[in-house]
């Protein structure tokens, strides 16, 4: 039997067939069920009428109560207002309009009295509410019940029919009324006691109409958690379906080119993190389920080097291994970079883009195929169509947030068994995001920056001095270093772009000229080629400063760049000022951060500046970064259903997600497949929320 939560919205007292198009199509809702979860964004408080003598303040929502006294236009032009004075007794205030003059002049009633809601402006100590809310209290009909008015999300659409939120407000109220109201519970009852959390039917009414603000709170908490649980409770579902329904290969010796490579080739003793979250992956390779890991770890942390070994163990337990990057900038840099220490263990590794001539491309795919080549790295020309391996064990993804939801797919489908998988990251992420956008995932954090690194120096300064910065550069020049020198871009138009850029080199070049200073320009409108030649000269130390767009930005590594200068910084993310700073601090030598601005930033770009100047880490940056943006914003979160949220913050839900995390975990330990009878709630909880797909089931 269909539940009361089903029945059709035109069915409420008060709605009929009309508005109910109107729900449907301007707010999705169809059923009692679906009215009942548009949740209001806030409440007004109207549990008190305030006396106008007691106002204080600016820009606090109040409810009076008065007569209107004297009524008038004041004003002209711009200023042109209607005006009525609001009396109670104890006091006057001004109530102002400035638009649908003539409407209000033929609504208000001088003589009756007022319910009036509204934010007080409060200008030098005048006051005046502007556009309030007006109910008139007519003698002999009820006056409406003070309380906690729900405010709820609209369209322009539904106001253009003239249903505004006190329609939406009654709706919810004839459905709370009902006799027939009743919302079945979806916690289990040990989870209720142990939090000692409200029912989800008390939650949902005083979600709407909240007796008090305490009982509003506890509504929202336990809310919050039902959210972030199920959330969770799908993330570690899937995790289990997919090691349940799929074998993972197993990696189980570390055999002779590991053993080899680590013993007489590594060109340095590794990080503790690195050591750590190698063992990490090397479980992950005995466990007979396939490996699904997250390596996060700021710039230049050395995650390459991690992804080498790994590739290593694939290759000692006969598999091959690939590594995807997201710019044929990047993918070069890679194969360049691993290619004498694969070669010195007598294996081989190759390079395949999109520039990959024809008849070379041909020759490497068969040779791929017959299982010739150990390690290919690439772009996404590694996983087209008629890419085919002989035994693909592991694959290495490079910065993924480059990389879309349909690439990974294709990558899933490579593999005759499922290789298993090393998502590589340098945009940190917080501990809070991760659990929830990668809850499916295994994560591992890099948190250990090799010794000797010397911490970047980042300073803030004003176009106007330039000199000085030229001049600074001019000395590091001197030292033998090389500098980055960045510009934003500025449309979209890749042309207006260019045009910038030559501007911004003009510009510098009037300071630094050559041929004295050597320049590599790098921005879109090169071909590969181009860009990798230019590149390749500023890496060889041919030229001292490189003038690029952001196309340098991610893992791109000159060692000797000491310098990196951001014209217009105050353009850039967060995220995206920390990657371009960390192209610099890579060598031994003190490094710098030059932020150029103009004056006068907005709140918003001068705490990114700020941000930037006083700390270094990536993941306090990405901190930051979550508060000014939303978890909306960030890279990766769009398709995590963090977005379909409607009460959690991440942001500010902290202990509330890990409470539910670990729930969540704790309740499949007990029953995996959700058979026990107290997971019953759970279960038919699960089986109303529509099959969506989880873009991380494929990667
Ligand atoms: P990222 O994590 O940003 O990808 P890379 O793997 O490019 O960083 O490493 C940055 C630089 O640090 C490289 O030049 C690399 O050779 C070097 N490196 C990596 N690990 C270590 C280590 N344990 N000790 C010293 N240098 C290291
Ligand atoms: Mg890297």
């Amino acid at each position: 039997m269909p539940h009361w939560l089903d029945t059709g919205i035109e069915y409420l007292k008060g709605v009929g067939p009309q508005r109910a198009e109107a729900l449907k199509k301007e707010l999705g809702i169809h059923t009692l069920g679906d009215l009942l979860s548009h949740y209001p964004f806030r409440h007004e408080d109207r549990s008190q009428v305030y006396t106008i003598a007691s106002l204080r303040g600016d820009d606090v929502w109040v409810q009076l109560q008065g007569k209107i006294r004297a009524i008038g236009i004041a004003g002209t032009g711009q200023g042109r207002r209607y005006v009525a004075i609001l009396s109670d007794g104890t006091a006057e205030i001004e109530l102002v309009w400035f638009k649908g003059i003539v409407y209000v002049d033929k609504m208000l009633n001088p003589g009756t009295t007022y319910r009036v809601y509204g934010k007080i402006n409060n200008f030098k100590g005048k006051m005046s509410i502007a556009h309030p809310e007006l109910d008139a209290l007519l003698p002999n009909s009820p006056s409406q019940p003070l309380s906690m008015v729900p405010v709820y999300p609209l369209t322009e659409g539904m106001r253009r029919k003239k249903l505004e939120n006190k329609f939406l407000v009654t709706a919810a109220q004839n459905a709370v009324t009902s006799p027939l109201f009743n919302i079945p519970e979806n916690l289990p009852n040990a989870i209720l006691e142990k939090y000692k959390f409200i029912s989800r039917r008390d939650a949902i009414k005083e979600l709407h109409f909240p007796q008090n603000l305490s009982r509003l709170e506890e509504a929202k908490r336990r809310l919050k958690f039902e959210e972030l649980f199920y959330l969770q409770l799908r993330h570690l579902l899937l995790k289990g379906f997919r090691n349940r329904n799929y074998k993972g290969l197993i990696f189980n010796h570390v055999g002779t080119h590991f053993n080899d490579f680590y013993n007489n080739h590594l060109p340095f003793e590794l990080t503790g993190a690195q050591k750590r979250v190698l063992k990490e992956i090397r479980n992950d390779f005995k466990t007979g389920l396939q490996c699904n890991r997250l390596i996060q770890g700021d710039v230049g942390s050395g995650k390459t080097m991690v992804a080498m070994l790994s590739m290593l163990i694939a290759i000692d337990n006969g598999y091959q291994a690939c590594m995807m990057a997201p710019t044929e900038i990047l993918a070069t840099q890679h194969f360049v970079g691993l290619q004498d220490w694969v070669n010195s263990l007598g294996l081989r590794i190759e390079l395949l883009t999109g520039s990959t001539p024809k008849k070379k491309r041909e020759l490497l795919l068969k040779d791929l195929s017959e299982g010739n080549i150990h390690i290919l790295v690439g772009t996404h020309a590694l996983i087209e169509q008629d890419v085919q391996y002989q035994k693909l064990g592991l694959v290495v993804i490079d910065e993924q947030h480059r990389f879309g939801v349909a690439q990974r797919a294709k990558l899933w489908k490579k593999g005759q068994s499922l290789p298993h998988i090393l998502v590589m990251t340098a945009t940190p992420i917080p501990r809070t995001l991760a659990m929830t956008v990668y809850g499916d995932l295994e994560v591992s954090v890099i948190d250990e920056m090799p010794a000797g690194r010397k911490p970047i120096v980042t300073v803030h300064r004003q176009e106007s001095m330039r000199p000085a910065i030229m001049d600074f550069i001019k000395n590091e020049i001197a030292k033998g270093r090389q500098i980055y020198y960045v510009f934003p871009l500025i449309e979209d138009s890749e042309k207006l772009d260019l045009n910038s850029l030559m501007s911004g080199y003009d510009m510098v070049s009037g300071y630094l000229s050559p041929p004295e200073f050597k320049y590599s320009i790098v921005h879109g409108k090169l071909k590969p080629a181009e860009k990798d030649a230019a590149m390749n000269q500023f890496k060889n130390h041919q030229t001292d400063i490189l003038i690029a767009t952001t196309v340098i930005e991610v893992g791109v590594n000159v060692p000797n760049a000491s310098v990196m200068v951001i014209e217009n910084a105050e353009r850039f993310g967060l995220a995206q000022l920390h990657q371009l700073r960390g192209r610099v601090g890579r060598g031994n030598e003190q490094s710098y951060c030059i932020l150029i601005t103009k004056p006068g930033l907005s709140e918003n770009g001068y705490k990114r500046i700020a941000t930037m100047v006083r700390t270094n880490d990536g993941f306090e940056i990405a901190k930051v970064d979550l508060e000014l943006r939303g978890p909306g914003e960030l890279d990766g979160t769009k398709q995590s259903g963090v977005l379909e949220l409607k009460l959690a913050d991440i942001r500010h839900d902290e202990s509330t997600l890990i409470a539910s995390r670990v729930e969540a975990q704790l309740w499949l330990e007990r029953d995996e497949l959700l058979q026990n009878p107290d997971s019953e709630p759970i279960k038919s909880e699960l089986a109303k929320i529509p099959n969506r797909t989880v873009w991380s089931k494929i990667s």
